[in-house]
Order: structure tokens, then sequence, then C-alpha cells
């Protein structure tokens, strides 16, 4: 009798993945976590019950959460993940030339057993010498730091449980301090059109204290319901008025390989749908829109 895994994130909404096996399940003194090989998606970290990757579509949002805030900073050297214990993004993170990436992870068996059953996601990002793993909250470690961070990547679970901390105002107060003049902050904000209210609720929030609040799309096959979205925010930098050409020279320098990020949608990904542009304040929508003067 085939096994299913039910995802119950959202309350009218289910996905149901066919597994072929059950890798790991377990209670942390954070969260369930299951591990389970599926026939679609192959090895699958499910933390209370809610998808956060897969080996077969992770690169989309790890590749995107990254590149974006990095390819717009003109030079990042010290970045910062919170969350993020699959080590997909210190992976994208470290093809750029940072000096160091801090991975702040609550939950020590999130990357225990990423790095036995998620290998292809997290290679070796633990292992490398510019990463410095630190096991707490995240809203905590922010409160001592001093030296300043060119980019914070908030890779966070859903606003419930040991997360909740990571959606609100004086977080984000507190991660304002902790970024350099031009620093770049970049985090998930959910689902479109199953979690509506959270991207634009972190929007407002994130407007009290970035000039440049710009929230983009991708489309994530383990993330149901169409667009998912994240956000970028910034006192110096608008995203989607970075010149092509640039872009594309940066991008060129490192050679990466990519499988979704590309300068084209690097630009394309912040010109949003009418049913979430409509949301922003007017005076935002123009800005929200690529300009077409070189930046
Ligand atoms: N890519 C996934 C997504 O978009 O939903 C997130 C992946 S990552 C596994 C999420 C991580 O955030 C989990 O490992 C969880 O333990 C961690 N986390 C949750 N709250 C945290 C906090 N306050 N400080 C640090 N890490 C936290």
């Amino acid at each position: 009798m085939p096994k299913w895994f039910s995802e119950t994130l959202h309350p009218s909404v289910r996905q149901t993945l066919k597994i072929k096996e059950v890798l790991h399940s377990g209670k942390t003194p954070f969260q369930k976590i299951q591990i389970v090989d599926t026939e679609q998606f192959g090895n699958t970290l499910i933390l209370d019950g809610v998808v956060q990757t897969t080996e077969k579509d992770e690169f989309i949002y790890h590749e995107m959460m990254t590149h974006v805030p990095l390819f717009s900073h003109a030079n990042p050297k010290r970045v910062l993940v919170i969350g993020g214990g699959d080590g997909g993004i210190v992976r994208e993170i470290l093809k750029h030339p940072v000096d160091e990436v801090y991975l702040v992870e609550i939950d020590e068996q999130v990357m225990t057993f990423s790095k036995k059953y998620l290998p292809t996601i997290c290679k070796g990002a633990f292992q490398d010498a510019r990463t410095r793993v630190r096991v707490e909250d995240g809203a905590k470690f922010i409160t001592n730091q001093t030296d300043p961070f060119d980019i914070v990547i908030i890779d966070s679970t859903d606003p419930m449980g040991p997360a909740k901390v990571l959606f609100s105002k004086k977080f984000y107060q507190s991660i304002k301090r902790i970024l350099s003049p031009e620093g770049i902050l970049a985090r998930q904000t959910g689902s479109t059109m199953f979690q509506p209210n959270e991207w634009m609720e972190n929007y407002r929030q994130l407007k009290e204290f970035f000039l440049e609040v710009h929230p983009f799309v991708i489309a994530v096959p383990t993330y149901i319901g169409g667009f998912f979205s994240l956000t970028f925010a910034s006192d110096k930098t608008n995203p989607s008025a970075l010149d092509l050409e640039m872009l594309k020279a940066r991008y060129g320098e490192l050679r990466l390989k990519t499988r979704y990020y590309n300068p084209e949608i690097h630009q394309s990904c912040f010109r949003l749908p009418e049913y979430m542009k409509s949301r922003l304040p007017v005076e935002e929508m123009d800005r929200n829109a690529v300009s077409s003067t070189p930046h």
C-alpha cells in the first residue's frame, strides 16, 4: 500500500506527496522533523508538517534568496543567515567572494539530519572555512552583534513556533542596527495566494525601517499556491532599477552555474502581478516597476 505525506500548512488546501521511504521522523526541542524520500521530489525536509525544501526544486528558492541580494550589492563581504539549517542558502552564498557567512540556526538537529539525508542541498556549506555556524535563536544572536553585516537573509520557517519572533518590527529594528549603510535584507514572506497578508504585513513593517522595500516573486512547485513571495529591503538600493548590463557583468564575473537565477530574472522578478501591485501604496507602485534609465 503506497504511503503518502499530506501537508496542511493552509487550512483549506492540502498538498499530498507519494513517499518511497520515511528516512527520519522525530521531535526536537523546537519542532517535529521528518525527512522523507518522495517519488516526485526526492528527499524532502518537513518541519511541523510543512514542506521546507526538496532535493528536486530547492535550487529555485536558494538561488533567488541569495543571488538577488548579493548581486544587488557592490561588494558583499559579511553575510548573516538566520534559519537556513538545510544549508542551501549558505551553499549559494559561498559561490560569491565573501569573507564570512554566519549561519544562525536554532535547531541543531535540522543541520544534523540535513547533512545526513540532504547532502545534495548543503554540499560542503557547513564545513567551508568561511562558514561560522551558531546554534541559537536568531533574534537573540543579533542583539549582541556590533560588526556590521552587508547582507542579512532570513530563511526561517513560517511565523509560528520558534520563527514567530523573526516576523516583528522589533526584530527588523535590530536587523537595521546591524546592517551596514548599503546593507540589504532579504526574507521569505509566504504564498501570495494562500498567505496574502504575510507579504503585505512584512512590507508595512519593513517600510518603517527601510526606504527601499520590494517584494519579488518566484515559482516553487512545492510551495503551493502560485507565486511565492520574497522581500528585499535596503536604504540605498532599488533592486528593480539596477542596470541589466551591470547585473550581467557581476554574474559573468563569477561564471556561476545557476538553474533558475539569471540577470534578466533578477530584474523581472520584481515586476508584480496586479493582485499584488494594487495593494502597494500608490507612491510605491512606480518605484516597483523596472525603471528604464540605467541605475
Ligand atoms: N526554505 C524554507 C522556507 O522557506 O520555509 C526554510 C528552511 S530552513 C529549514 C528554516 C529554519 O528556520 C528551520 O531549520 C528552523 O529551525 C529555523 N528557525 C526557526 N526559527 C528560528 C529562530 N528564531 N532562530 C534561528 N533559526 C530559526
